[in-house]
């Protein structure tokens, strides 16, 4: 088990596009095992390579309860083919974005095409929880963040509240 140090805003990594992945190695399958330790570890539903520091567009989901068996979903060079008119708003949070909430508009069901861990050419519709989790981590793969679209005045908020909560020390009690 490898769980990697998750990258947090305003690190300039995240905005950064990654590379299409030519050909599945063991280092791949390496990778995408460390992300979904990663993310489950961190109690995440996906987690994108970038947000470990490595810019390759490959991103790890499992939308699965608590209560339900798990259900690991990997997916390499993911492409949104199409989407629906109908929309749904979740209230989203992100790894790299500690303890901030948005709610966010996307559409509904979305179908893409992705390369699966065999290296075969694979095609998924999603819908409701999924659909909003895929495109989320899509985003990441290409430096889009959830926090992109507000305010500049509320972003930088929202950035200097997590720098603050990263420069405290750990609080103990002995
Ligand atoms: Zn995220």
């Amino acid at each position: 088990m490898s769980i990697k140090d998750i990258i947090t805003v305003p690190s300039e990594v995240l905005k950064k596009i990654s590379e299409p992945i030519e050909k599945i190695s063991i280092n791949e399958k390496k990778l995408i095992k460390d992300l979904f330790d990663t993310m489950y570890d961190s109690n995440g539903i996906g987690l994108a390579a970038v947000q470990v520091g490595i810019l390759k567009r490959v991103l790890v989901v499992d939308v699965s309860s608590k209560s339900e068996k798990k259900k690991p979903l990997s997916f390499i060079n993911p492409v949104i083919k199409s989407v629906s008119d109908e929309t749904s708003i979740y209230e989203e949070g992100c790894l790299s974005i500690p303890d901030t909430f948005i709610e966010i508009e996307r559409p509904k069901i979305c179908e893409i095409e992705y390369i699966n861990l065999n290296g075969k050419k694979e095609v998924l519709k999603c819908d409701g929880l999924l659909s909003t989790c895929i495109q989320h981590e899509i985003n990441h793969l290409d430096g889009k963040l959830i926090i992109d679209d507000l305010s500049k005045l509320k972003r930088d908020l929202i950035i200097k509240k997590i720098s603050k909560i990263k420069k405290n020390p750990s609080r103990i009690v002995v």
